[in-house]
Formats: structure tokens, C-alpha cells, sequence
């Protein structure tokens, strides 16, 4: 780790208020400013490591909100990851871990066929019975959350239909490829599917190559730094095979992590693929009078939650709003705090449910009070924790990906 992160910190708090878990339990050793704290004195070999002191900063959800406001340059967020990746290297990955991580993530086949009991179980009516009959109460905590957060999967996943070549609808003005994010292809298709719609109409030809593999941003989570670093590579090798403009993806983790490709990996074709990675809403936000011209009105009111993974890891936050702000009729209002996080974080919402939920409670209670029909993002983890979030308490707010709201005004 790099000593010289650590001792920029000048403790003066400004990240205090923008962190969610140091405004949830007013803890320093839950603050950014705790967090870099207790690195340094364990990298100055001041501190021991016990459980406890892991257990604070394993509560970080790196979101790293710390990051936006830290007139420093400090990422605790990313600096508690960096930590957690250097201690998993030296001890290892788990028997789960290396099964997860290294023998399913990667191999999109098999990730497709281990959700294929999941949609027989959503298909056959059993989940509807299991839930009505509270069976779930009896297994595991974890098992429990993993299915109440797990929303109706479409019939197919999207990399199995989608053609490797979408042509452009009239002229041509360039050629894209699309980045196939493994929960956006497997749950949210219709929104990727929405995203490949928008970008051929603007002139765009999308190409999505079928054997794309998964970012890496899992392997990252997982502390697993070798595992992202193949899933670079085989992507930077399979991008390289095609001539295109940008690369494209509506997810917000992938987007992050694809961006940092360049940073992970060593090479020339490595800093090129991250120099052409873009969120959906920066390539739409270059082309607003032709998307204008396209949009029918929906008269409905929209708010908007940011994604930690665009607004702080990627600073997009100008584009997605400029965007919805094009769709005739939409009243937008600003949601109150809509860059904190939502507490989805990767699979926090199932390893710390209790500060998830209490993260989860202040975004509703922001959506609630914004009055909007329609809360709009543009991340799997937000949608996937909001969903279950509204369906609990405000099942009138209907969840949409950004490109869902924008190819819905153009169908209109
Ligand atoms: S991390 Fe940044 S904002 Fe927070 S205390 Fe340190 S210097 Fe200040
Ligand atoms: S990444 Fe988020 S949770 Fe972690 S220290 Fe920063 S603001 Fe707090």
C-alpha cells in the first residue's frame, strides 16, 4: 500500500458528514478519517490486528463518498479495499471464495446455468408459496435476504439473445461496444436491452461480444486483485479485436472498474481501453438536440439516486439529470441527498444487513418526501436494493434504469 495515501490525511473531518456508516453510529473508528487512522498505525506497526478493528473497516461499503468531499485527495474507501486485498493475498481465498470468485464469476456459461434453478423456482409458482408461507424464516439469515432482494428474472439472459452486431438505424456515425454487465444481462435485460435501442438510433452500429467476461469489480470486492486482473486482461484482449469509438456500459460498478483497467494492468492496450469506457449517459448527453427531437412526453414526476459508482468513483453527475430533464413533461425534483449511498454495496445488503437496512431507511425516506412516481438509477446494486425498498414501502414508485425512462418517452 501506498504509505504516502495514508499520510495525506490531515484529520480535518470534512468527510465526516457525507460518510453513511460514521452518521449512522457517530463512531470515529466508523469515519473515513478512523478509517485511514487505523491503516496507518497498522502499517506503522502501532496497532495489532484484532477482530474488532477489522470488523470497522470491513463496515465500510466503499462508496466512497469520503472521496468526493476530501479536499485531500484521501480515498478511504479505496484505501480500506487496497488493505483488505493485501491481506487476502497473504492468507488466501477461501473454499467459497475461490468457487465463487475464480470458477463461476468468470465463465458467463456458468453463470447463466447456476441462475437457471432460480427461474424455475420464480417460474413454477414455489417462490410465491415459499414467501406467502414464511418458509424462508427457517433457513439461514443470509439465504433469506439473498432471496427477498432477488426481483422476477427475465425469461432469458440478455447475452444469450442480444446479436453480436446491432446495426445503426440510418446513417452511421460510428461504431460502439457494449459491455455486457453480468447482473444487467442476467436481471435488468430490459434496460441493457433499452440501452443498445437508444445507441443504435443515434447512428451508433453496438457491438456486444458474446464471450465479454465480468468485469472483475466482484474479485475486487472479494479482495481477490489476481482474479480482476485476468478478468482484464481476457477483456482488454477481446475489446482489442474490434475497431470502436468507446465502450459503452450502463452499469455504474462495471463502468468504474473498466476505468481502472489501466491502473490495474500494465500495457499500452490496457490504458486504451479504459481512455474509451463510458457510462451510457455521457454518450447520450453528446447527442441531447437528436434525442430531444425523438422524445414523446410522459407526464409523470422523476427523481433521481446516484449511484456511488458513477457520481464518486466516476464524478458523472450533470449527464443522467441533464438527460431526464429532456423528456417532455417529466417534472423532475431533485431527490435530498441523492449521492449517498443506498447501501447496496456489492453484497453488503446481505453481509451487514442491519446497517444496510438503516442506510436503505434514509434513502426512502428521501424518496418519499420527493413525491416522485418514477426513482430512476443507473446501477444493478441500486436497483436490486431500491426494488426491495419499494416493494416494502412505497409500492406506488416505480423503479426504472435511466435508459428504460428514455426509450419508454421515445416508444410513447
Ligand atoms: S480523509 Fe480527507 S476529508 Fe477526511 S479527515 Fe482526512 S483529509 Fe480530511
Ligand atoms: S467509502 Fe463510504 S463508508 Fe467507507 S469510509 Fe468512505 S464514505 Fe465511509
Amino acid at each position: 500500500m501506498d504509505y504516502v495515501k495514508l499520510i495525506n490525511c490531515m484529520r480535518c473531518g470534512m468527510c465526516l458528514p457525507s460518510c453513511p456508516t460514521y452518521k449512522e453510529t457517530f463512531l470515529e473508528t466508523a469515519s473515513p478519517r478512523g478509517r485511514v487512522a487505523l491503516i496507518r498505525k497498522l502499517q506503522e506497526g502501532e496497532l495489532d490486528q484484532s477482530e474488532r478493528l477489522l470488523e470497522f473497516l470491513s463496515l465500510c461499503l466503499d462508496c466512497q463518498a469520503c472521496a468526493s468531499a476530501c479536499p485531500c485527495g484521501v480515498n478511504a474507501g479505496e484505501l480500506v479495499a487496497e488493505f483488505t486485498c493485501e491481506k487476502k493475498s497473504e492468507s488466501g481465498l477461501g473454499f467459497m471464495e475461490e468457487l465463487i470468485l475464480r470458477k463461476l464469476v468468470p465463465h458467463p456459461d456458468l453463470l447463466e446455468t447456476s441462475m437457471v434453478p432460480m427461474r424455475m423456482y420464480q417460474k413454477s409458482g414455489l417462490q410465491k408459496l415459499v414467501r406467502t408461507l414464511g418458509v424462508l424464516k427457517m433457513f439461514p439469515k443470509p439465504l433469506e435476504r439473498m432471496e427477498g432482494l432477488l426481483p422476477t428474472l427475465p425469461p432469458r439472459p440478455l447475452r444469450r439473445e442480444i446479436q453480436e452486431v446491432t446495426p445503426a438505424v440510418g446513417s452511421e456515425r460510428g461504431t460502439v461496444g457494449f459491455f455486457l454487465g453480468c447482473v444487467m444481462s442476467l436481471i435488468f435485460s430490459d434496460a441493457s436491452r433499452a440501452t443498445i435501442k437508444l445507441l443504435s438510433m443515434l447512428g451508433y452500429r453496438v457491438i456486444t461480444p458474446r464471450n465479454q467476461v465480468c468485469c472483475g469489480a466482484p474479485n475486487m470486492l472479494g479482495g481477490d486483485l489476481e482474479g480482476l486482473k485476468e478478468a482484464a486482461h481476457t477483456n482488454v484482449d477481446i475489446f482489442g479485436g474490434y475497431s470502436v469509438d468507446y465502450i459503452v456500459t450502463d452499469c455504474g460498478g462495471c463502468g468504474a472498474e473498466l476505468k481502472k483497467y489501466g491502473h490495474h494492468i500494465e500495457g499500452e492496450a490496457a490504458a486504451a481501453f479504459s481512455s474509451k469506457v463510458r457510462d451510457i449517459s455521457q454518450v447520450l448527453a453528446l447527442h441531447t438536440e437528436e434525442l430531444h427531437a425523438k422524445l414523446k412526453p410522459l407526464q409523470q414526476k422523476v427523481t433521481y439516486h446516484d449511484p456511488c459508482h458513477i457520481a464518486h468513483c466516476q464524478g458523472i453527475r450533470k449527464e443522467p439529470r441533464d438527460l431526464l430533464k429532456l423528456v417532455p413533461g417529466l417534472e423532475y425534483k431533485e431527490l435530498e441527498a441523492a449521492d449517498a449511498c443506498c447501501g447496496s454495496a456489492g453484497t453488503y445488503n446481505i453481509t451487514r444487513p442491519e446497517m444496510s437496512d438503516r442506510i436503505l431507511q434514509r434513502k426512502l425516506d428521501t424518496v418519499r418526501a420527493s413525491g416522485a412516481d418514477i426513482l430512476v438509477t443507473s446501477n444493478p446494486g441500486c436497483l436490486l436494493q431500491l426494488k426491495k425498498g419499494l416493494a416494502d414501502q412505497l409500492p406506488a414508485v416505480k423503479l426504472m434504469h435511466l435508459t428504460e425512462v428514455l426509450a419508454l418517452s421515445m416508444s410513447n
